[in-house]
């Protein structure tokens, strides 16, 4: 069974700022350019817990949510 992200991804938020997850290749990232938290997906699961979210630097963030808004446009 698999977790359709694309479907779900837009209706998750990010648990420390609220705004919007980007869904990169194993990871959903805050699309908050003042947050830019990571929360790895485990096992096809999004750990969606301040204690497992790598906090991003500018350089990371931006290709990642550069990528993600690329295909959205
Ligand atoms: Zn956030």
């Amino acid at each position: 069974m698999t977790f359709d992200f694309d479907a779900v991804a837009t209706l998750l938020k990010c648990p420390g700022c609220g705004a919007s997850l980007i869904l990169a290749e194993n990871s959903l990232v805050c699309a908050n350019p003042e947050h830019r938290f990571s929360f790895p997906i485990l096992n096809g699961i999004p750990q969606l817990l301040a204690e497992e979210a790598l906090e991003l630097s500018v350089d990371e963030w931006s290709s990642l949510a550069s990528v993600d808004l690329n295909k959205q446009g």
